[in-house]
């Protein structure tokens, strides 16, 4: 408590992957002020101009309040309008939408393997749930319903990324850490707006730059940003021929001898990846039937010299006229990378990942660490940033993805369900084994009717799924469907659902986060919900006392355990002696300030620390199927400002897979890529395809979409922030002057944008913070006014089923 009579308080930033500390001050049961938290190893005091505002997202005047139900004549009905009802009427219709579904899916499995069984229902999640609220929609979803419809908006954000971890490494998450934005000679940006999107990590990055003798900076993107004032070597490509830019340096690297032999001799595998494998789009669109779709994307071994044939084609001509960046330009990166006495540290983010080949163009700037063994240590480090607060500690951690359980464990696998299911206390073959629906095709089975309930949570799919007019609308209104959504606010998506809950933010609550670089923090819950709102934790528990064990599981599963029979999910899932066995207590700072824990208050016992306890054990060493995400006992992560994965005996991790940072690396080893079963990373071969939607004579440009610094994602938080509204009240085009001119546009006039799904008006910047080449145009999609989503295409990588919102062909007119 200051002199001011302010409580002061640690807590984790809810906006961007960087995961900083922030100090927040709560007063009179409100939060009133935030600053940078001095003691954060992230941010070092600092906060960016979101993080300086936080305290503000909570107190936007349409706060929701009231659970909101579309009603009729004093019932639900899907064309009704909103009134308030209780969290039991809510509750009641909500649930019996779900049975009605459920017994449809038990009826439709009944004798089916369990690797066959399809499911009806489906939740919606995001990297902005807590950790245990990640895990507990997890269990929820997969161990109670018995479905792995289940998806996180990290599937449009981080899942080439996982992909390509997995791939190469065999386990997921980067290798290094922020403090090789000290150590790193030199920094190269494939598709990373750092500046606006990590900005203190961006902070980080300028100082090394500005103070390190020799440090230099390469940016690559399709157009310029901010980060471009700061780059030695700026490079505008061509859209998709990042592919062939990565094979160059490759290439490079190879023909002038520069690769370690050692490294490479000792720790890595050449493979070669099967081509030409579609666009994830529906199977009857043109664009997909155009595409040759023959492979799967399975790996197969390959020599050295097959490699090195593979990337022969990309020379430093061909790669220049492919990408249109300056062969000089190109050849500077590629000898950056080639020299070995320089430690060179790569970031990406959406540029990379959301891009049809995305797995492949992540595993191709690996393949360059890995030739030149330039990996797992200080400075030399290919490090994928994350978007969101907690993609990492909660959609990618915990199991959230339709195809994945907790700590890397996937559902196809049957032992990796028969451990599962001895954590979960659940009788062999309760684990559903097919993979579930990802979020695009959340979106078509919504539509097609083949899912029928449907509950999102911290997300706002309307604004930002791909494809909105033709899949994703037209899915939530299909009146064979029942849409939820928890939002503490009336976002697009809650106003297109059949019921709102409204939901308790941020720090109403006590909450984990993990960021980008493996770093779990928690926080206190700082002040109360307005209303009756409730947390997510709250909601998922409660709703999971509304169903009797008989009307989700078979007879013959409950015969496998009679014990369940006559009691709830709640009982099954949240109550079990691991996740109840920490009775209520007082929540205490260092200073021996008081905390409030809602959930605890209402369930009786300490449901965060119970759910987090039980989570330990998939990474616990003892239990494991794969070693290396030890996480540090629950009480641990309260005192300290975040610990990075894996912790062990108290001590966390700098750098994996090298000997003397990694605990599980032994002494002698070297470097062990562990995650693998021979413990050698995959370098893999994968070649230039084109992107799935190119411009062509009537739709003439390239349409790219993307965030600015001031808002967050949708904006629906940031555009309560008055002071962050006013500085980026409206999504603007960004275009080349040239593009402009030859369409008769000048600067702030409104232009049209259509593309072969939809349009939108918005108004012309030729000068401002982005400037993108000629025949590109860059916008915006926080703004709820512009739907730029109604234009994107829902094309996805085929193996990581990420969307490419940065490519597709738009016309652009006066309006
Ligand atoms: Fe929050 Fe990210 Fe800004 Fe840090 S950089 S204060 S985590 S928004």
């Amino acid at each position: 408590m200051d002199a001011d009579g302010i409580r002061w308080d640690k807590i984790a930033c809810r906006f961007c992957g960087t995961g900083c500390s922030v100090l927040v001050g709560t007063k009179g049961g409100k939060m009133v002020a935030s600053q940078g938290d001095p003691d954060a190893p992230v941010n070092k005091g600092l906060n960016c101009i979101k993080g300086y505002f936080l305290p503000k997202i909570l107190y936007g005047e349409d706060r929701l309040t009231q659970p909101l139900l579309r009603k009729k004549g004093g019932k639900f009905a899907k064309d009704g309008k909103f009134e308030p009802v209780s969290w039991d009427e809510a509750f009641d219709v909500m649930a019996e939408h779900w049975k009605v579904a459920l017994k449809k899916d038990m009826e439709k499995n009944a004798g089916q393997p369990v690797d066959k069984m399809t499911s009806s229902v489906g939740m919606f999640g995001s990297g902005q749930w807590t950790v245990w609220e990640g895990y507990a929609a997890s269990k929820l979803m997969k161990a109670g319903f018995r479905s792995n419809n289940l998806d996180p908006n990290a599937r449009h954000c981080m899942a080439s990324a996982v992909g390509a971890f997995m791939r190469a490494f065999g386990i997921d998450e980067p290798m290094g850490c922020y403090d090789d934005l000290e150590h790193a000679d030199a920094f190269v940006l494939w598709g990373a707006n750092m500046a606006e999107m990590h900005p203190i990590l961006w902070s980080r990055l300028t100082d090394t730059r500005l103070t390190k003798k020799d440090c230099e900076v390469h940016v690559l993107s399709t157009y310029e940003h901010r980060c471009f004032e700061l780059a030695d070597n700026g490079m505008v490509f061509h859209p998709q021929s990042d592919l062939a830019i990565a094979n160059y340096i490759a290439n490079y690297i190879i023909q002038n001898k520069a690769y370690n032999q050692d490294f490479i001799g000792k720790h890595v595998n050449f493979t070669q990846t099967a081509t030409d494998i579609g666009y994830g789009l529906r199977p009857d669109h043109p664009l997909e039937k155009a595409a040759k779709n023959a492979g799967k994307g399975a790996l197969s071994k390959i020599s050295f010299e097959e490699y090195a044939a593979s990337v022969a084609p990309y020379t430093l001509e061909k790669a220049a006229e492919m990408s249109g960046v300056p062969a000089k330009d190109l050849e500077r990166l590629a000898k950056l990378y080639a020299d070995p006495n320089k430690k060179v540290t790569s970031y990406w983010t959406m540029g990379m990942n959301q891009h049809t080949r995305g797995v492949w163009i992540n595993g191709l700037v690996y393949n360059i660490h890995l030739l030149m063994g330039k990996i797992s240590e200080p400075g030399n480090s290919p490090f994928s940033l994350t978007g969101q607060p907690s993609a990492c500690g909660t959609a990618r951690e915990v199991g959230t993805f339709c195809h994945r359980l907790p700590a890397d464990l996937v559902v196809a696998n049957p032992a990796h369900r028969k451990f599962s299911e001895q954590v979960w206390k659940l009788p062999e073959g309760t684990l559903n084994g097919k993979v579930g629906y990802h979020a695009v095709l959340m979106h078509r089975m919504l539509k097609d009717s083949k899912m029928n309930t449907f509950w999102v949570m911290c997300n706002n799919n309307m604004q930002a799924a791909a494809n909105l007019n033709e899949e994703s609308y037209p899915g939530w209104r299909n009146p064979a469907n029942f849409i939820t959504v928890s939002d503490p606010y009336p976002t697009v998506s809650a106003m297109a659902a059949d019921l709102i809950l409204p939901t308790a933010m941020w720090a109403e609550k006590e909450g984990a986060y993990g960021n980008a670089e493996r770093r779990t923090q928690f926080w206190r819950q700082q002040v109360k919900a307005p209303g009756e709102s409730k947390s997510d934790l709250w909601q998922l528990m409660e709703f999971a006392k509304r169903f009797n064990m008989e009307e989700v599981w078979p007879a013959e599963l409950l015969d496998k355990a009679p014990e369940y029979k006559g009691k709830t999910l709640f009982d099954i899932l949240y109550t079990n002696d691991q996740v109840n066995k920490f009775a209520v207590q007082e929540v205490k700072d260092s200073q021996g300030n008081v905390y409030d824990n809602d959930e605890m208050a209402d369930f009786g016992f300490y449901p965060q620390k119970g759910l987090f306890e039980e989570y330990r054990m998939f990474n616990s060493a003892d239990n494991i199927i794969k070693k290396g995400h030890e996480m540090a006992p629950f009480d641990a992560y309260h005192t300290a400002r975040g610990l990075r994965w894996p912790v062990i005996d108290g001590k966390e991790t700098l750098w994996r897979f090298r000997e003397g940072y990694d605990p599980h690396v032994a002494k002698g080893e070297g470097v062990k890529f562990y995650g693998k079963p021979d413990g050698k990373a995959n370098i893999i071969s994968a070649p230039f395809e084109p992107a799935a939607e190119s411009p062509d004579k009537e739709f003439d440009l390239w349409l790219c979409t993307g965030r600015v610094l001031e808002h967050w994602h949708s904006g629906s938080m940031t555009n309560r922030v008055p002071e962050l509204h006013r500085a980026v009240p409206d999504a603007v085009v960004f275009m080349h002057r040239n593009d402009a001119k030859k369409r008769k546009l000048r600067d702030g006039q409104m232009a049209k944008l259509q593309t072969r799904r939809g349009e939108l008006v918005a108004r012309v910047e030729t000068r401002g913070r982005n400037r993108p080449p000629e025949g590109l145009v860059f916008i915006p999609w926080f703004d709820a006014s512009r739907l730029v989503n109604k234009l994107t295409l829902d094309a996805t990588d085929p193996l990581s089923k990420e969307t490419d919102y940065k490519k597709c062909a738009v016309k652009v007119i006066k309006a």
